[in-house]
């Protein structure tokens, strides 16, 4: 029988750096940083020109013509259409594959994506592939890391001071539909950017001058910017509800500006669901038009991560956020830290001090003494005593509050007093369920928690 495959003698890990973004960084050359003696060569003027004659013509427009309802309407309309143009195709079937879409489908979002002016599918989803691999590296060609300007349009701007991280697109090399928008990009971006909100205005209501200024220009500027928030607000304002290692965060607000993209750090999490909110009262509308699309039958094998790893995220962030307040607690000494004394100790002790023996541990309850709901007389009654059944339902079952209390006035440990098999009674209730850290779980060592991360923390 053939193997299936074979391994060559060159395809070991030896050639493999142990970081290859480091490695990169280190390899490779890089344009010398911006001055203000050479800024005016480093700008990419194409890019500068786009991003400033259209918010240009959209103010220009605004002051020299009036908004017409019907305008005013397209134009709302044509900044989702276009929007989801970015967001459903662009980036969540081009850039991550995240379901199969219809040739009619792929068409309408190549075109609606050409409207949105942000460079073709191709060039568009190699920059978006290296951003979600690199994310907050220098390879990153929109690296949050770099300021809030920087990754909203900076980086368009200013010529990449070095390449941007490798990312396979060859996919979309064989896509009929992405080469079709590639080869007459600047056709159908000037077309369906400018002409065609013109045409429908004018042909349909006379209102040509208002469907280029209104529906194309100033549509436009919001559409821009509006996917630009996804790479700056998106990772700069909000939660980490799934991961907290890179910079992108929750946010409505964000999710109302970008067509529903603000929930960021589920999407870096989990970039092949078609998905960006996972509630339903969570505004994603480019999940809603994907779904609609798939009732009609234009879409298809929508992706969902599974639920089950989703919730494991989650609550690793959960988990941290409490293991900070457990921190933060004062808890009881571990009964291996108290000295061990014998019974004839504890009997001279509590001759000066008020002393309790509960389940082998003794207590010094000198500050609880007159705020003993109970009233002290039952407290001075076990000085110097065992009160063990007492305090445990032979008087009063007391309640976990107490029981935690209790353990605060640990002093020591009687010889041959504390047995095994009482843990329930000598583990106070509040210290039964802990966040401990990996290496705190007694595998485990220090180098393995570099490994896993030192944050990672587990709930005994
Ligand atoms: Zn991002
Ligand atoms: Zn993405």
């Amino acid at each position: 029988m053939k193997p299936t495959s074979t391994v060559s003698s060159t395809s070991t890990d030896d050639d493999v750096p142990k970081n290859y973004v480091q490695h990169i960084l280190r390899t490779q050359k890089q344009l010398p940083p911006v001055t203000w003696h050479n800024w005016w060569k480093e700008l990419q003027w194409i890019n500068v020109l786009v991003l400033t004659i259209t918010p240009c013509l959209a103010i220009y427009g605004a002051y020299t013509t009036k908004l017409t309802r019907e305008t005013a309407i397209l134009s709302i309309v044509y900044y989702f259409i276009t929007g989801l143009g970015i967001t459903a195709g662009y980036h969540r079937l081009w850039s991550h594959r995240s379901y199969n879409a219809s040739k009619p489908l792929e068409y309408f979002l190549a075109l609606a994506g050409a409207g949105a002016v942000q460079g073709a599918i191709k060039w568009w989803c190699r920059g978006h592939r290296a951003h979600h691999r690199y994310t907050d590296t220098e390879l990153d060609p929109y690296s949050a890391q770099r300021g809030f300007l920087w990754s909203h349009l900076g980086w368009m701007v200013v010529k990449p001071r070095r390449k941007i991280g490798a990312a396979d697109v060859s996919d979309l090399s064989k896509s009929a539909v992405v080469q079709w928008q590639y080869k007459y990009y600047l056709w159908l971006m000037l077309g369906m950017g400018y002409t065609f909100p013109a045409v429908v205005a004018g042909l349909c209501w006379g209102d040509w001058r208002g469907g280029f200024f209104y529906a194309g220009a100033l549509r436009l500027t919001f559409v821009q910017h509006s996917t630009f928030c996804v790479n700056s607000l998106a990772h700069w304002l909000g939660e980490s509800p799934f991961d907290d290692k890179h910079t992108p965060k929750d946010h409505v607000l964000t999710a109302l500006v970008t067509v529903g993209e603000g929930y960021h750090n589920f999407h870096h999490q989990f970039p092949m669901d078609y998905r960006n909110a996972i509630k339903w009262y969570q505004y994603d509308p480019t999940k809603w038009f994907i779904a609609a699309c798939k009732i009609i039958g234009l879409a298809s094998h929508l992706k969902t991560f599974p639920d089950n790893e989703v919730k494991k995220g989650q609550l690793t962030m959960q988990l941290k956020r409490l293991r900070e307040v457990q921190d933060q607690i004062h808890w009881a000494s571990d009964i291996k830290e108290l000295p061990v004394i014998t019974w004839d100790t504890f009997q001279e002790q509590s001759a000066h001090r008020p002393l309790v023996l509960i389940a082998g541990i003794i207590h010094d309850i000198s500050p609880f003494l007159d705020n003993h709901p109970g009233g002290r007389h039952l407290l001075v009654r076990f000085l110097g005593k065992d009160a063990t059944a007492a305090f445990f339902g032979g008087v009063y079952d007391h309640s976990n509050a107490a029981h935690n209390l209790l353990s605060m006035y640990r002093v020591a440990i009687l010889e041959h007093g504390y047995q095994q098999g009482v843990e329930e009674k000598v583990v106070p209730p509040a210290q039964r369920l802990r966040i401990l850290r990996y290496n705190e779980m007694g595998y485990g060592s220090s180098s393995d928690e570099t490994l896993v991360g030192d944050e990672e923390v587990k709930l005994l």
